[in-house]
């Protein structure tokens, strides 16, 4: 997609693997500065390999102190893409609370605590800025075994919606968590834009989690008025679009990136 971002520094969570590493390449293809962040080294030192203007910083941002400490002096961020997360599916009554902890601390706690880092500098330098959370279409219907890690994702999105999941405590726990996450009404007077991406399956590491089974596939596919998965490009190419000013009137949005299932 050309789209030029020159002059913008981004920065990219989760950026080691799949849809966040795809980003911070095309965001450096526009022409912004990039740092990436992400957890496992050894994809940090592969990404730099291969892109040598990356900027990078490795920390697990469901650590609340390092990821302070990591962030403290990251300088002028213009464009930030909320993408790291961790799927973990269970059956909704084997559900452990271990699981529960670890989506919740990564998937919305460590979201919502690096969206307030970067957004208070945004709004001290008073340039505005353009987050993107990356959600799932899984926020916004229900999948076997997706009762956590859906409503985890849920909490991603800008609100304005209600959870739709029968899950009553889930669902009183993300009104709540919800409330902590809207920052963008608090934001937007700082012209800082934030929206949410919804999309359908994508084969990366995570992807192939769900979604490996053949039986399982297909019967996905077939709830896709596409018929077919989305590429890692697809999300890649709304995320600049949204962080761009091409969309300079988009704020608030939950846009999905799903060939359509969420309509069907
Ligand atoms: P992925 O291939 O598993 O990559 C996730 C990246 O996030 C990895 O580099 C991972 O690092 C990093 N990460 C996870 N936890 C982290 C933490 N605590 N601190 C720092 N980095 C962390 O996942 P993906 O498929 O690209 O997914 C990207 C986003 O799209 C996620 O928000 C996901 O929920 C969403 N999404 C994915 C799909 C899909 O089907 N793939 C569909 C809808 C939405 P490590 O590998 O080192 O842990």
């Amino acid at each position: 997609m050309e789209q030029s971002l020159a002059h913008k520094r981004a920065l990219v969570t989760g950026a080691g693997k799949g849809i966040g590493r795809a980003t911070a390449k095309a965001l450096l293809e526009c022409g912004a500065e990039v740092i990436a962040l992400s957890r496992t080294q050894s994809d940090l030192d592969s990404l730099v390999q291969e892109s040598p203007k990356m900027l990078t910083i490795c920390v697990d941002i469901s650590d609340w102190e390092a990821t302070e400490n990591s962030l403290k002096d990251i300088g002028r961020i213009d464009l930030l893409v909320n993408n790291a997360a961790v799927a973990i599916l269970q059956p909704f009554l084997s559900v452990t609370e271990d699981a529960f902890d670890k989506l919740f601390d990564v998937n919305v706690k460590a979201l919502l605590h690096v969206s307030q880092i970067i957004a208070k500098g945004m709004m001290c330098r008073g340039e505005g800025g353009s987050i993107v959370n990356i959600s799932s279409q899984a926020s916004k219907c229900a999948l076997r075994d997706h009762a956590v890690y859906s409503s985890a994702l849920h909490t991603r999105q800008h609100p304005g919606e209600p959870p739709l999941h029968p899950l009553p405590s889930i669902h009183i726990l993300l009104v709540n968590v919800m409330k902590c996450c809207v920052i963008s009404q608090h934001v937007s007077e700082y012209k800082i834009r934030v929206n949410a991406i919804n999309p359908t399956v994508v084969m990366t590491a995570m992807g192939r989690i769900g979604w490996s089974d053949p039986a399982k596939a297909a019967g996905m596919l077939s709830r896709i008025p596409l018929h077919r998965f989305a590429e890692v490009e697809d999300v890649v190419n709304t995320i600049i679009f949204l962080l761009s000013d091409k969309s300079a009137m988009i704020n608030g949005v939950t846009l999905p990136v799903d060939g359509g299932f969420l309509s069907s």
